[in-house]
């Protein structure tokens, strides 16, 4: 009798997994191929977090598309969400990238639209139930911007909150990592991107144009000292290409995407189950109401 009724607590624990694992594995996590009427299961199963990948439209040097980061920032969050289910915002690509527009096909938004479209884009997610949005740039060009966003979240009260994604080195992959990379100069369009990309896409890699310009220092502005100006980058790498070496490598393309995908698939595990981000914002609100009440 026992046995019986252990063997029929496995089976119905058994179908609650298998309807769980089911329900997961139907429902897309890319935003545009929900359906409206499946829309708010993917809030329920997501627990309200939205990853949305931020990339830009800039040149990245001679042999990468200019949608480089775009295609880098949607596949971590797609291999991040298989893992552990969040929706995923549709292809995002307005950001800062003044400094690239000397460039053929760069797309450079005013400071005034890039803003308004993300914080609008957030109250839009938030309307619709996706509270935890985790920002994941694809883009250098846009930390500055997207840190004062995150910060300019404290200037008024909001009924969402936005995490900026930070993947740092993996302890597990990062001796490999090491053993792989060439460069020793590697940045914008360079070997840790250039290997990624081929990973994701090879046939979007120009391989016949990997070498046709420097990505090398040009150093301009050595003569400054103790200053930050705007065209620091343009007197470096005007080329828009940071990198003495371009030379694609899949394995290592393979472990930057899986560490990064990793690391975002448990900040949005965390994200679900926590709320303490929510509730030290709404704290903090309540008393810049009112700074001089004990
Ligand atoms: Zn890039």
């Amino acid at each position: 009798m026992k046995n019986t009724k252990n063997r029929f607590l496995a089976l119905v624990l058994a179908t609650a997994v298998f309807a769980q694992l089911n329900s997961q594995q139907g429902l897309p996590f890319k935003m545009e191929e929900l359906t409206s009427p499946k829309f708010p299961k993917a809030v329920s199963l997501s627990g309200g977090v939205c990853v949305l990948p931020l990339g830009i439209i800039e040149k990245h040097g001679p042999h990468l598309p200019i949608g480089t980061d775009l295609f880098e920032a949607r596949e971590i969050s797609f291999t991040a969400a298989k893992q552990e289910y969040a929706v995923v915002f549709p292809p995002y690509f307005v950001g800062q990238i003044f400094e690239a527009k000397h460039q053929p096909g760069t797309i450079a938004y005013s400071t005034e639209l890039m803003w308004k479209m993300l914080e609008e884009t957030c109250g839009e997610l938030s309307r619709n139930g996706l509270k935890k949005i985790i920002l994941v740039n694809g883009h250098g060009g846009n930390t500055s911007f997207l840190q004062y966003f995150c910060q300019a979240q404290l200037a008024s009260q909001h009924d969402y909150v936005v995490v900026l994604f930070r993947p740092e080195s993996d302890p597990a992959t990062e001796k490999e990592i090491k053993s792989l990379k060439k460069a020793t100069l590697d940045s914008h369009a360079g070997e840790e991107e250039t290997s990624m990309m081929y990973y994701l896409y090879p046939a979007l890699v120009d391989q016949e144009a990997l070498k046709n310009e420097s990505g090398l220092d040009q150093d301009r502005l050595s003569k400054l000292p103790f200053g930050y100006t705007g065209i620091w980058w343009y007197a470096k790498f005007p080329n828009h290409f940071a990198s003495d070496i371009n030379t694609p490598n899949k394995r290592l393309g393979e472990l930057l995407v899986n560490s990064d995908a990793g690391q975002l698939a448990q900040l949005i595990a965390f994200l679900k189950k926590d709320n303490t981000i929510q509730q030290l914002q709404e704290e903090f609100i309540k008393k810049t109401q009112n700074p001089i009440q004990k």
